[in-house]
């Protein structure tokens, strides 16, 4: 059990997060995901994990939480797991697993953030997903697309 060490890991929890979310057809609200990590590790949380740490929007909030948001983002950089907000709360999805109303919301998500590159030509900044730059034309070189879901 995780009692060694004085910080439970992210992937720690990471691996949990995968496996809750598998016997649950893959979506979670968040909620619930941090309730069952309290649940299975509340008894072995240290007095690290029970830290509590100032949020940049405000508030508090222990530093076990902080850990379990990096699991998400390492399952996020990974494609493996996406955040997604519905009836105004936040659900966690597992992508491979989850059905294609959530995988859609997922990736509609994606599209909306607008991540922007810079045109080596004139400057002007572009959306990511640009084949061409709007301002002058310059075709930028292909990116190998990742894929997210098998
Ligand atoms: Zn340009």
């Amino acid at each position: 059990m995780p009692n060694r060490k004085p910080e439970i890991a992210p992937a720690e929890y990471y691996d949990f997060i995968i496996d809750l979310l598998s016997c649950n057809d893959g979506v979670l609200p968040m909620t619930k995901v941090f309730d069952a990590i309290e649940r299975f590790y509340g008894r072995h949380f240290s007095s690290a994990d029970k830290r509590m740490m100032t949020m940049r929007q405000g508030g508090e909030r222990p530093k076990w939480k902080n850990n379990v948001d990096w699991a998400k983002a390492i399952g996020a950089k990974q494609g493996v797991l996406a955040t997604v907000t519905h009836k105004g709360q936040k659900w966690l999805v597992r992508l491979e697993e989850a059905d294609d109303f959530w995988v859609k919301k997922a990736q509609k998500k994606k599209k909306k953030r607008s991540f922007k590159k810079k045109c080596p030509n004139c400057n002007f900044w572009c959306k990511l997903g640009d084949k061409k730059c709007e301002s002058c034309g310059f075709e930028f070189p292909p990116v190998p697309e990742k894929r997210l879901i098998d």
